[in-house]
């Protein structure tokens, strides 16, 4: 199935959901001899038919001769390969808005390709805090080795926070992007995405220099938030998390329009940070049951979220569907950003401190202790011993991750052994 549109003999037609497409989409069974799942091209390199063809594909890829329709020029798999290029054509259809996506081998690949891809030294990046870690670090610390300067935003900002922040990369002129990730990591907290879209656009017409509007959609993506379609240029993902669900691999997306995706897999062929073949293929694989596992691990993360709140022993809770009740702006926020649901992380403290969320990790059975997010399987850490440690202890209390507070992401488990696995685990405490 090339494009969603079907035709068929009869003339009857039929424009296929993503659902649909994300199951055969972007490849001809005649192309790998009917196969029902696309090979894998375990290939370094491919092969040319005549020198003649050999010359007018790298004149295509030049510029100097018009692209052609159908299969990429295919000739060295750093620069592209089947598996990667039906996987983009799926992912382009999943995530909404976008006319293209390009696939990385992390998440950290793909954030990083993206922003080497349009700040230069001398340029100014703006974020909203708290965000992932490995993000912070990038931005506050290796980015400034390469003068490009940043600065963080509070969650819930206003046009007067991006404002602040702007003053402390040298001034609204400097501004050439600001990251958004919402809901953020730890705390799920949110960012109005429109206003940060509008306040790109009020910098670009003062200042005459383009503003990027990046939003890392990892949490809840890219089902129950469409970034690209409420203004933002690029939406990137660790793909290692929702989009394959199965803990087996690494991988990053990001999507946005043709022109500005061209310029990032053109950086993304300099730098390497490719797939291989095998992942985009398992990737490709696991995304067929995205749809599917979003619902069961969103379903599971509401019936957990209200068990939490109620327990004696917790201390506090942060889901975003729940904030929303006695919170109006994060109310507000999660209408302007048109999300539809709040996903499956959940974030909460115990009575009991440090020490009793590090004696509720260690009586889980069920629940995993690691790192990741995203999997089939429930996990939990400590987000300041673990995924924040390398953020300054002074950020993290001014930011307001509490030492003691435990990121849980809901599998898709039974959702009553879940909470047995919980409410034990709490018990021993
Ligand atoms: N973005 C978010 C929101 C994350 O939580 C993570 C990792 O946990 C990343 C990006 C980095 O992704 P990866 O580990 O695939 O490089």
């Amino acid at each position: 199935m090339l494009g969603r549109k079907i035709t068929k003999p009869n003339g009857a037609e039929r424009e296929v959901s993503p659902e649909t497409y994300i199951q055969h989409g972007g490849v001809e069974a005649r192309w790998s001899e009917y196969a029902h799942i696309l090979p894998i091209y375990q290939t370094t390199a491919f092969g040319s038919p005549s020198a003649l063809a050999s010359k007018e594909m790298f004149d295509r890829l030049a510029g100097a001769l018009p692209a052609r329709d159908g299969p990429g020029d295919l000739f060295y798999t750093r620069y592209n390969n089947p598996n990667f290029e039906v996987l983009e054509d799926r992912l382009s259809v999943v995530i909404a808005g976008a006319e293209k996506a390009v696939v990385f081998s992390s998440g950290m690949a793909a954030i990083d390709t993206v922003c080497r891809t349009f700040l230069r030294p001398g340029d100014g990046l703006i974020f909203g805090a708290p965000l992932y870690g490995g993000t912070y670090g990038l931005f506050t610390g290796d980015y400034q080795e390469w003068d490009i300067k940043s600065a963080p935003f509070p969650a819930y900002a206003a046009a007067r926070d991006l404002e602040a922040a702007c003053v402390e990369i040298g001034g609204p002129e400097k501004l050439r992007m600001i990251w958004v990730e919402s809901p953020g990591n730890p705390l799920l907290t949110q960012t109005d995405i429109p206003l940060c879209v509008a306040f790109a656009k009020q910098c670009r017409d003062t200042y005459g220099k383009r503003v990027l509007v990046v939003v890392d959609d990892t949490f809840l993506g890219p089902i129950y938030q469409q970034p690209l379609e409420l203004g933002a240029n690029i939406s990137v993902y660790s793909a290692t998390k929702y989009l394959s669900g199965g803990g087996t691999l690494t991988a990053g997306a990001a999507a946005g329009s043709n022109k500005d995706m061209a310029l990032v897999r053109t950086k993304r062929s300099h730098f390497g940070p490719i797939m291989s073949p095998r992942d985009a293929s398992e990737l490709m694989e696991n995304l067929k049951t995205l749809y599917l596992r979003m619902r069961q691990h969103t379903e599971n993360a509401r019936f957990l979220a209200p068990r939490l709140c109620k327990h004696q022993k917790v201390h506090r809770v942060w889901y975003p569907e729940l904030e929303a009740i006695s919170n109006t702006l994060a109310a507000e926020v999660m209408e302007h950003n048109r999300c539809s649901a709040s996903g499956a992380m959940i974030s909460f403290t115990l009575e009991g401190g440090v020490e009793a969320a590090r004696l509720f990790l260690d009586n889980l059975r069920i629940v995993a202790q690691m790192v990741s997010l995203g999997c089939t399987g429930s996990i939990a850490c400590i987000p300041a011993d673990t995924t924040h440690r390398g953020m300054p202890i002074k950020e993290r209390r001014r930011l307001g991750i509490p030492d003691d507070l435990i990121r849980l992401s809901v599998g898709i488990e039974n959702p009553h052994d879940l909470w047995w696995d919980i409410e034990t685990a709490l018990d021993a405490i």
